[in-house]
């Protein structure tokens, strides 16, 4: 940070700031709120960019006024608690057991808003998790990039065409702090090198604090590197496979190295996707480096490895061609003493074809410990990869499922945690995942209930009209794109999201399958309904992009008055008024293609209804009265006629449950029978499909049976693996 001289009182807000711990705890949100509250907004709810900004005399008048320093000393005593670690689950249940951190490689992580290092479910998962790990007393220690461009902003122009942009990030006022390679050498140093085809990349390491886990993050854009090289890593999910794949052997190879020259010796090593997975090619030249053969070292390696696979959607896994991996990978396999040969079968998915090498299948391959994101999933998976496993029964694959969640304290709203803690304790926080919430969030009031459902809707009606007001003003927006982003909804109208990636097999245009049928379900004049939708497609995949530009020109159609938005630029903060404030969460994906989903679980969270697909997580969640289910099968079937069928049952739902449950009042307007399936839905979701759960389960069914009694042997493997080697 430069430039911030902190009155000594408060000298630690500026610890604060840079530990995105007080992201999730609501009384450091209102802390660095109250200091300053223009400047809270104006910075994007990024306090290392505010405390920048904040006058002297600002800081002199905190640090003199008894309230705030209140405030202050109740923050920082809860922190020092949490960041001890005292006390915590796995202190309590499972001592001593690790010696070393859970190293967890991931390509994006989702922490907040103010470090745009992901893109979507894959990152918020990563981001949750990390959370998590921080809030059970788990060591972990994740490892990733962090892109100088991170991914791109959304605009939509007139024509309803998605526009990418990119903004350059500025780490002086992002919550990451370079990492030194040696005491007093300068920011941005190289830390780690990987050699790349002809040349030798470098990345320095920058470190972002998430409670007690910390993310190392690495970066090619340094002065070490040729200019071409220092854009390599500028941007998450680039379409180009040859960068892709330099990127993946920075990620993997050079994740290790990193985590070698920090002196961290992991005792588990998880790879969150496909993507990091020569990080296990690394590990088992270290092994050879300690004199082991090639299958001892292979066996060592996949003994503490864990492999997470996220989607059964082919395009969701990186394929490389052969050619790629020739150029860029010969010194590796050379290295590990193996031939191009057996070196590309462990990334080949059939045997005899020589076309591509498959991460996900090298992944499946190197980890001991492999599982899919849902039961429903898990099936899928075990059934995609059983070719690997061919001696087995499809049903004995070893492929086991461990169901995604949501980090309650990270999407619960604010109004909705406060009445949970009024209701169902005060010790909530540490017990999201009891399943006996189920029986005392009945005693909810439905009045309170109601209240705080109706305040969430209209703070995120709120906010897209001031969305609306600044295009209309500042990006001079026509008066389709004001309408089209959301400036005649009605805070009282039956809202539904359709918020999520735009993909083909999610079926946005799903809802409008029969027009002049939505039309009157949308526009009746007593009971309407409105639908928001928000989403990015992928740059490259222009089928969607036509599909989003379809549902927006929908949206600009004045026969539906003004009833259906579209909100650009999905991303957490936006996602946090969209799951709390809509009244149903709408999710049609293409049966089987869902792994899981989290969005749906944060809609949960916050007393917003479920009406989906039987698919990824809803197949699990879903129990006949906690939301509503499209459709009766769970085995996909023809498309054409996939679609008629969903769009009937989803049509039906709306017009003969969904609406005349929403509009039943009593006389003083609340829907008694609607807040029943409301609470239905809290007891029923949120004891399971929260990260609390999850992370124990990753810990007792993966982290410890990969993680071997003894630590690694004390070698310097740091100091040799990094110049002068591959
Ligand atoms: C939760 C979340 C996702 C994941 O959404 P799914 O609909 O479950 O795939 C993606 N992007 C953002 C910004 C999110 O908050």
């Amino acid at each position: 940070m430069t430039r911030v001289n902190l009155p000594h009182r408060i000298g630690r807000l500026e610890e604060l700031a840079y530990n995105l711990w007080w992201s999730w705890h609501p009384q450091a949100r209102d802390l660095f709120r109250a200091l300053d509250y223009p400047l809270w907004r104006l910075s994007g709810h990024n306090p290392v960019k505010q405390l920048q900004e904040t006058g002297e005399d600002k800081l002199a008048a905190a640090a003199a006024d008894p309230a705030f320093l209140r405030r202050y000393d109740s923050v920082m005593s809860a922190f020092d608690a949490d960041m001890s670690g005292e006390g915590s689950w796995f202190a309590a249940k499972h001592p001593g057991l690790l010696t070393g951190p859970v190293a967890y490689f991931s390509m994006e992580f989702a922490i907040h808003n103010s470090l745009p290092i992901y893109a979507g479910g894959l990152g918020i998962l990563a981001g949750d998790m990390c959370k998590e790990a921080s809030d059970l007393g788990l060591p972990y220690a994740g490892v990733g990039f962090t892109y100088p461009q991170g991914y791109f902003h959304q605009h939509i122009s007139a024509q309803g065409w998605q526009e990418e942009v990119y903004e350059q990030l500025d780490f002086d006022e992002t919550p990451i702090k370079p990492v030194r390679p040696v005491h007093g050498s300068e920011p941005g140093s190289p830390f780690v090198e990987v050699q790349l085809n002809d040349r030798r990349l470098y990345a320095g390491v920058w470190q972002v604090r998430v409670g007690r886990v910390d993310l190392h993050l690495l970066s090619c854009d340094i002065e070490a590197n040729r200019p071409e090289d220092r854009q390599l890593c500028s941007r998450l999910y680039t379409a180009d496979p040859e960068e892709r794949i330099q990127q993946e052997i920075v990620l993997g190879v050079g994740g290790v190295r990193a985590l070698r020259a920090l002196g961290i010796r992991p005792s588990a090593w998880h790879a969150n996707e496909g993507h990091s997975a020569f990080m296990m090619m690394e590990r088992i030249r270290e092994e050879l480096g300690r004199g082991a053969t090639f299958a001892e070292a292979l066996s060592k390696v996949k003994a503490s490895t864990i492999f997470t696979t996220h989607t059964p959607v082919a395009a969701g896994h990186d394929v490389f061609p052969v050619s790629l991996v020739e150029k860029y990978l010969h010194p590796y396999w050379e290295s590990l003493g193996i031939s191009r040969e057996a070196f590309l079968e462990l990334g080949r998915q059939d045997s005899g074809s020589d076309q591509a090498f498959n991460m996900t299948v090298l992944a499946l391959r190197m980890a001991d410990h492999r599982n899919a994101v849902s039961e429903l999933h898990g099936r899928t998976a075990r059934r995609a990869w059983h070719g690997l496993w061919p001696q087995l029964e499809e049903d004995r694959t070893p492929i086991s499922n461990v169901t995604n969640g949501i980090h309650v304290p990270t999407w619960v709203a604010p109004e909705m945690g406060r009445l949970y803690e009024r209701h169902l304790g005060r010790d909530l926080s540490v017990r999201y995942d009891d399943t006996g919430l189920a029986t005392s969030v009945p005693s909810i009031p439905d009045e309170a209930l109601w209240t705080a459902r109706r305040i969430l809707k209209r703070k995120l009606i709120g906010a897209m009209i001031e969305r609306a007001r600044q295009c209309s003003t500042e990006r001079e927006c026509t008066a389709r794109q004001v309408l089209a982003m959301g400036a005649l909804l009605d805070p009282n109208a039956l809202t539904i999201g359709f918020v999520r990636r735009f993909a083909e097999y999610k079926r946005p245009q799903l809802v409008f399958h029969d027009i002049e049928r939505v039309k009157r379900i949308v526009t009746d004049r007593w009971h309407p309904v409105q639908i928001i939708f928000a989403g990015k497609s992928h740059p490259a995949d222009l089928p969607s992009k036509q599909l989003l530009q379809h549902v927006y020109t929908l949206a600009t159609d004045r026969e539906f008055q003004g009833r259906i938005a579209f909100v650009e630029d999905y991303d957490m903060h936006i996602a946090h008024y969209l799951t709390q404030g809509v009244d149903v969460w709408l999710n049609t994906p293409r049966r089987l293609r869902e792994a899981s989903g989290t969005s749906g679980m944060k809609a949960a969270v916050n007393g917003v209804l479920n009406l989906s697909i039987r698919d990824g997580w809803w197949y699990e969640g879903y129990n006949d009265s906690n939301g509503w289910a499209i459709g009766d099968t769970v085995e996909p079937y023809d498309p054409g006629e996939e679609d008629r069928a969903d769009a009937e049952s989803l049509y039906r739902l709306l017009e003969e449950e969904i609406v005349p449950l929403y509009y039943r009042r009593d006389r003083a307007g609340v829907p008694h029978d609607w807040l029943r399936v409301v609470k239905e839905a809290i007891g029923s979701i949120v004891p399971v499909f929260c990260t609390r759960r999850m992370v124990k389960e990753y810990v007792e069914q993966m982290y410890l049976p990969a993680a071997p009694g003894e630590p690694e042997p004390e070698d310097d493997f740091g100091k040799e693996s990094r110049p002068g080697q591959l």
